[in-house]
C-alpha cells in the first residue's frame, strides 16, 4: 500500500516539471577534451574510455546514444582518479560531427518584434552546415562588417527517431549546450526570397559548449541566457519564452527527418541582436554567451578577409 508521503511525492512530481529531481533523473556532464570524450564532476574531468573500461570509446559522438550508461558511470566517478581540472583543460566542441544541425528563426516574441517580423505559425527552420561548428573558446572569423551574434540554447539528439510525439521528445534529447548562431546578415538576406543557411554557415559561425549537460540536471524549461560583447550585456532572456519549445521542435522536425544521434537544434535567440541596434561584430570584439547551469562560451572575433559573396 502506498504511504501518504509517497502519494504526496508522486503528486508533487506530477505538478512540477523540470526543476524537480526525480528518482529516475539522469545526471551527467559530457565534455570534449583534446578530441576525447570525458565525463565531468565537481570541476574534474574523467576520460570516458577509461572509466567505462573500454565499453565506450573516446569518440565524443559515440556516447550520445547512451544516456543511461553516461548516468550510471557518473554515479560511480568517485571510484576513479580524475584526469585533471576542467578549468585548465582544452575544451573542444562537445558534439563535433553531427550529421544535421537545425536552427530555428524568430522563436522568441520580443526578438520577432525587434525585427518587425511576424511570429511564424509553424517553426521557421533553417540549417547550419556542420562544418561551421567550433569549440567554446574558438575564434570567430569575420569576413564582412555585417556579422552578428545570437546566443541560443542548443538541444542534442540522443536516441534518434521518426514521428516522435511531443510527450516522448525529452527521451530523445541527450543533452543541452550553449550555442552562438553567428550570422552574416548581408549573406543571410542576399537571395530573394532569403535563405538563411549560407549566411549562418561560414566556418567558425557555430561555437558550442562549453560542455553538454543532461536535461535532468538543469531547469530545462526555464534557463537564463545572456550574450555580452566586450562585457556589455546585449541579450538577456529565459527559455520559458520560447514560442516553440524543445518537445514541439523535436516532434515537428521528426515528422520530416529521421533524427540521428548527435543532431543539433539551435532553438532560437532572444531579443537584443546587433542588427537592430547597428552594433555588428568587429575584429577584436569578444562575445561571451552564458546559460545558467550549463556554462559560458568566450569567442574572440578576428576580421580575416572580405567574402565577396554579395
Ligand atoms: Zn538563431
Amino acid at each position: 500500500m502506498l504511504s501518504i508521503l509517497t502519494i504526496v511525492s508522486i503528486l508533487i512530481d506530477g505538478f512540477l516539471d523540470g526543476g524537480t529531481r526525480r528518482e529516475d533523473d539522469m545526471n551527467y556532464t559530457l565534455a570534449n577534451i583534446d578530441g576525447r570524450a570525458a565525463l565531468v564532476a565537481q570541476g574534474q574531468w574523467y576520460d570516458l574510455e577509461v572509466v567505462s573500461g573500454g565499453a565506450l570509446g573516446p569518440d565524443p559522438m559515440a556516447a550520445l546514444g547512451e544516456p543511461g550508461q553516461l548516468a550510471a558511470l557518473t554515479a560511480k566517478l568517485n571510484e576513479h582518479q580524475p584526469g585533471g581540472e576542467v578549468e585548465t583543460a582544452t575544451l573542444e566542441a562537445p558534439v563535433p560531427n553531427p550529421r544535421s544541425v537545425f536552427a530555428i528563426g524568430l522563436n522568441y516574441q520580443a526578438h520577432a518584434d525587434e525585427g518587425a517580423m511576424e511570429v511564424p505559425e509553424n517553426p521557421l527552420v533553417f540549417a547550419k552546415f556542420p562544418t561551421c561548428l567550433v569549440g567554446p573558446s574558438a575564434d570567430v572569423q569575420l569576413r564582412s562588417d555585417l556579422v552578428d551574434y545570437e546566443g541560443e540554447l542548443v538541444a542534442v539528439i540522443g536516441p534518434g527517431g521518426k514521428d516522435i510525439p511531443p510527450s516522448q521528445a525529452w527521451n530523445h534529447v541527450v543533452g543541452l549546450m550553449v550555442g552562438q548562431d553567428i550570422s552574416d546578415r548581408a549573406v543571410q538576406f542576399a537571395a530573394k526570397p532569403p535563405h538563411f543557411d549560407l549566411g549562418k554557415s561560414f566556418d567558425t559561425f557555430g561555437p558550442i559548449g562549453p560542455v553538454m549537460v543532461s536535461p535532468d540536471s538543469v531547469d530545462r524549461n526555464n534557463l537564463r541566457i545572456t550574450t555580452e560583447v566586450n562585457g556589455e550585456v546585449r541579450q538577456d532572456g529565459t527559455t520559458d519564452q520560447l514560442i516553440f519549445d524543445i518537445p514541439t521542435l523535436v516532434s515537428y522536425l521528426s515528422r520530416v527527418v529521421t533524427l540521428q544521434t548527435g543532431d543539433l537544434i539551435f532553438t532560437g535567440t532572444p531579443e537584443g541582436i546587433g542588427a537592430t541596434q547597428g552594433k555588428f561584430l568587429a575584429g577584436g570584439d569578444v562575445v561571451t554567451t552564458r546559460i545558467d547551469g550549463i556554462g559560458s562560451l568566450t569567442n574572440p572575433c578576428v576580421r580575416i578577409s572580405d567574402h565577396n559573396v554579395c
